[in-house]
């Protein structure tokens, strides 16, 4: 779906608050359109200096895992604490297979009646490190219109999970109670990730299962070396219910309050500042390479005179490379 042309925003009605001039900064920032670009970057540029102060919690968890019934009664209560909330979403199967798996249902509905909240779906185009960008940028505007908490939700698969937790404060994994067998199967790249495992359906005749959970995931996270300040930690919690909820929250201010006073906390925002250049550099070069008129009608022969060990991989290279910055000069 390609949103309608938007117009710019005023600054000021974002800085203010206004819902509306925030929806139309994020469709500016989301259009695929060459021509929007430039306007989108300057919006940015001047929203950035009112960025920067809130808390950014990535939220990831397999489909049925209760993200939505999680952030749902997460949120509410944030709101009801007077904070500002924003949902947004990296959604990895919309660049795959057009659809998607975060946005199709109705989700989060009395959250998103909440006028202290304000939920975002995936952009639905690009490559999941376009929609991740995307995402970044997106939280630069929200902080700006005054959000003291920003929840980026994803999918637990692949990709996207690491995507998230490089743009996060605090990066929270929701999981079932499945002790045993199962835990053999928890990816390890996830347990170092995760600042903490939450295990959500703590309810009903799952309580014992989550418990013993709890207590398996604990062991397996104290076998990791974790660099930083923060032990990750193990909780339970059941969303439906509304257990363990406030919990989570007070353990992610914990998080933020000792990371502030220990200069972590903008530490970490710094690495990701520049990682995230890094990785833009990387995006853009290899978008001028596919892009290239010359590498395109070139590309084809010399990839198979690498096949054909005629040349090396390495002269092939050399001569894309080249034929990219001819055209740029
Ligand atoms: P998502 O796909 O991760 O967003 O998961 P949903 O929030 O849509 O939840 C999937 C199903 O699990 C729904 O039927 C929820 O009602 C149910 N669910 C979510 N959280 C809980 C919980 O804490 N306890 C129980 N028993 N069910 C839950």
């Amino acid at each position: 779906m390609t949103r309608v042309a938007p117009t710019v925003p005023a600054v000021e009605h974002i800085i203010a608050g206004q819902r509306r001039a925030l929806a139309k900064a994020i469709t500016l920032i989301e259009s695929t359109r060459p021509a929007h670009f430039p306007l989108a970057q300057t919006l940015l540029e001047q929203l950035l200096p009112h960025s920067g102060k809130s808390i950014r919690i990535g939220i990831s968890g397999i489909p049925g895992v209760g993200k939505s019934t999680f952030i749902e009664a997460f949120g509410l209560l944030l709101t009801s604490l007077g904070k500002k909330v924003a949902v947004l979403a990296v959604d990895p199967s919309s660049p795959v297979a057009g659809g998607s798996i975060l946005g199709d249902k109705t989700r989060m509905e009395e959250l998103s009646r909440d006028p202290n909240a304000f939920i975002r779906p995936s952009p639905s185009k690009g490559t999941l490190g376009g929609v991740a960008n995307k995402t970044r940028e997106t939280m630069v505007l929200c902080e700006a219109a005054g959000f003291d908490v920003i929840i980026v939700e994803t999918v637990g698969v692949g990709q996207s999970e690491f995507e998230v937790a490089s743009m996060v404060d605090f990066f929270l994994v929701l999981m079932l109670p499945n002790a045993g067998d199962e835990l053999q199967g928890i990816k390890r790249g996830i347990m170092e990730l995760a600042d903490a495992l939450v295990i959500n359906k703590a309810d009903g005749e799952s309580v014992n299962l989550a418990r013993l959970t709890c207590a398996h995931y604990q062991n397996a996270m104290n076998l990791l070396v974790h660099a930083g300040f923060w032990k990750p930690r193990v909780m339970a919690c059941s969303a439906l219910e509304q257990h363990g909820v406030s919990e989570v929250w007070q353990m992610i201010d914990e998080y933020r309050q000792s990371g502030q006073e220990n200069g972590q906390f903008a530490r970490k925002r710094a690495r990701q500042n520049s990682q995230w250049l890094t990785k833009l550099l990387h995006d853009m070069l290899e978008q001028k390479l596919k892009e290239n008129a010359a590498v395109k009608v070139q590309m084809p022969a010399l990839e198979q005179k690498v096949i054909a060990s005629e040349i090396t991989p390495y002269a092939a290279a050399k001569t894309l490379i080249e034929l990219v910055f001819a055209s740029s000069e």
